[in-house]
């Protein structure tokens, strides 16, 4: 009989289980709560009106329109009933005789919850695009604002977290107010725009060394943002940050500071760590359950010298290839050896033209780091109209300076009635 296996998640660890075990003898089951996989690392682009979000994410179903023993499902997985080997989404039960928990991270606030509609996060498309129009209408707002005070709330933009996505954020940003949109405002220059990166330990990039962690953090300041280290937030409100007696004053506030598993644990009952991540064996199993396996952010991996392994995508994609090829394995009576990361380095931007790169002991900063993250990054996106398209977009901004989805989506009629949903501070000019 043929084996039955359900992937749940199709980002990068659970699409790479996907396409190996397509080759197989499998009846494959992909489910997803989203119709298309997300390239989360270029996220921060679309918040940034670089790129547009079709850019970015490509349709699941496209990539298994060949693969008939591959069945996709567009679902919200609500639990795992692993008694009866089952997988509950949609009112649906779902048998399998292999499971594969792929669902990946979602944002923490370090149990802040009551922040999270201060400063919104960056995980998916959704949050992208509604952080987009948040930025883009702070600058209008500021245009049309009386009241000196307010305006310059509205001109102060604070991201929380000094890991790759607060930087990439933080030097995107720069460039909208400095670039972009420096000529096209009346009554502001948007490049009196306060950009701050707030971290609390102390430096940025922490996962890259000291040299290339101050070398980003100097690239940022030439762009005209501040870079505070070694301050934690202790208070998000409407108005801005407070760390400590200190206080930003800011509309925009954009954590980037956290991640959590998703509740997959849970569902399972599983062993957790302190971030809710499963923790698995060596072959990515779940102590007890040779047959359900846990990748990606959502597992707690660590390697032969006990070191966790890091929420990336390249481990999740070589975790779902491992698992693909282990149940292949299995299926003919053999057996692989424990799963071992290959680590290829790392890689962050800063800017347009700036980037630092830890390449297998090989470190490079500026020009040169920025083209290998292009390339590295156009290379790893799914599709090739997707890759084309991005390239385009990139050779035009560079040229230009340009940004070519700046719109602000949601308005209604001559209003701007999704200026109300930034709540304004009572100002002088204000009638009552
Ligand atoms: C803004 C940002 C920037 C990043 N930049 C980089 C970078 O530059 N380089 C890098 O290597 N990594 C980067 N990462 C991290 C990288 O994206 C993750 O490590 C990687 O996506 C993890 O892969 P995954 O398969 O575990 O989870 P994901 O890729 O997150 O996939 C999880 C999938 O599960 C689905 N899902 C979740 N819950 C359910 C449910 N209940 N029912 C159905 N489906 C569900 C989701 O819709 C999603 O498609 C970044 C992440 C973010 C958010």
């Amino acid at each position: 009989m043929v084996s039955r296996v359900v992937i749940i998640g199709a980002g990068f660890g659970g699409l790479s289980a996907a396409k190996a075990l397509a080759r197989g003898p499998f009846d494959v089951t992909l489910i997803d709560r989203y119709n298309y996989h997300l390239f989360q690392p270029l996220l921060y682009q679309v918040a940034t009106a670089a790129l547009s979000p079709s850019d970015i994410a490509s349709p699941i179903r496209a990539e298994f329109h060949r693969r008939p023993n591959v069945d996709v499902m567009l679902g919200n997985v609500s639990g795992i009933d692993s008694g009866r080997n089952e997988v509950i989404a949609e009112g649906e039960r779902i048998p399998f005789d292999y499971l594969i928990v792929a669902t990946g991270a979602q944002q923490s606030y370090f149990g802040h919850d009551d922040w999270a509609p201060y400063a919104p996060g960056l995980k998916g498309i959704d949050d992208a695009v509604s952080l987009r129009r948040r930025i883009l209408l702070a600058f209008e707002r500021a245009e049309i604002e009386p009241d000196p005070d307010e305006r310059r709330r509205l001109l102060n933009f604070a991201v929380v977290g000094g890991g790759a996505t607060g930087v990439e954020l933080v030097g995107a940003i720069a460039e909208l107010a400095r670039h972009a949109l420096a000529s096209e405002f009346h009554n502001i220059d948007p490049r009196s725009a306060r950009i701050v990166l707030v971290e609390a330990g102390p430096r940025i990039l922490s996962q890259f060394d000291d040299e290339l962690s101050q070398s980003a953090q100097r690239a940022l300041e030439r762009l005209g943002a501040e870079v505070r280290v070694g301050t934690e937030v202790t208070g998000c409100d409407d108005l801005g940050i407070s760390m400590g007696r200190e206080r930003i004053e800011s509309r925009t506030v954009i954590w980037a500071a956290g991640v959590e598993a998703s509740p997959a644990g849970t569902w399972l009952g599983a062993d957790t760590d302190r971030a809710g991540r499963i923790k698995v064996g060596p072959d990515l199993s779940l102590p007890g359950k040779p047959h359900i396996f846990a990748i990606g952010d959502t597992a707690a991996c660590v390697d032969a010298e006990g070191r966790r392994l890091p929420g990336v995508a390249p481990v999740a994609k070589q975790q779902g290839a491992y698992v693909a090829s282990l149940i292949s394995a299995r299926a003919q009576g053999q057996s692989v050896p424990p799963f071992r990361y290959k680590d290829y380095g790392m890689l962050a931007t800063i800017g347009r033209g700036y980037a630092v790169a830890d390449l297998e002991g090989v470190k490079l900063s500026g020009f040169p780091a920025w083209l290998v993250w292009c390339f590295a990054h156009i290379y790893f996106l799914i599709g090739y109209r997707n890759r084309l398209i991005v390239m385009l977009n990139w050779a035009w901004s560079f040229v230009t300076f340009q940004r070519g989805a700046r719109l602000i989506t949601g308005i209604v009629g001559a209003q701007m009635t999704d200026l109300k949903e930034m709540p304004r501070a009572p100002s002088a000019q204000d009638p009552t």
